[in-house]
């Protein structure tokens, strides 16, 4: 009878080992590539970062920082936006895409936070996540940003890159997220996070990643399998 194996989150010991070993190595490559990483949406506080993260779905923060710098003015207080007029509050955050259910997301959940919270944002994953248009991602954003709770957050770059580089095996962003709080420290969760979507913008582009220049290359297994023509 063979020696048992251990089995972690799916991995044997020595694969998990492995993962959090390199995860590190990653962890400090990003730390050198991208010092001064940190949220690029533009906010003064949560209720500004849930609205701004909640228009941030399918479009570039670039462009919701440019319609928030008027939106924010026009509309101070959770109150403005729960009372809003929905086909007035379209047309003001329409270049950001999807502005109808955007809209109805907006409005729906500031009355929530108004009936549920008496008009501030709660700060915990379970309470931001039952409210309207609010999911993990966004959840995580808030948390991480406004209110120093560590959290990792999966969106596209975060999932692409952290899949080429072998972090996750998974496609689910509940379990990327699960399987990178695994190997990261806590600590480090939400810088993570976002010297990972910069890499993802900058270097690990959807389409055609930029090996030839990225310094995880050595650590990673997109790269590996291109290499040895996997
Ligand atoms: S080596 Fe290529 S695939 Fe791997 S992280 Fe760098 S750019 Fe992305």
């Amino acid at each position: 009878m063979g020696k048992p194996t251990l089995i972690v989150g799916g991995d044997t010991l020595m694969q998990s080992t492995h993962k959090t070993q390199n995860a590190q190595v990653v962890l400090e490559l990003l730390q050198k590539m991208y010092p001064n990483a940190g949220c690029t949406l533009d906010f003064t506080g949560p209720l500004e970062l849930l609205i701004a993260t909640i228009l941030a779905a399918q479009c570039t923060d670039v462009r919701v920082n440019i319609v928030t710098k008027e939106l924010f003015k026009k509309y101070p207080t959770v109150e403005h936006y729960a009372q809003a007029d929905p086909k007035e509050l379209e047309q003001d955050i329409k270049s950001t895409g999807f502005y109808q259910n955007k809209t109805k997301s907006i409005i729906t959940c500031c009355r929530q936070i108004i009936e549920r919270y008496q008009g501030q944002v709660p700060s915990s994953m379970e309470a931001l996540t039952a409210l309207a248009g609010v999911g993990r991602k966004t959840a995580n954003v808030v948390l991480g940003n406004a209110f120093n709770i560590p959290g990792i957050i999966v969106d596209t770059h975060m999932r692409r890159v952290s899949q080429r580089l072998g972090l996750t095996s998974n496609d689910d962003p509940v379990k990327i997220e699960r399987d990178l709080c695994a190997v990261i420290p806590q600590m480090e969760w939400v810088i993570f996070s976002h010297r990972m979507v910069e890499h993802g913008r900058k270097i690990c582009i959807a389409r055609n990643p930029r090996c030839s220049i990225c310094l995880l290359a050595p650590h990673c297994r997109y790269f590996q399998n291109l290499n040895s023509g996997k």
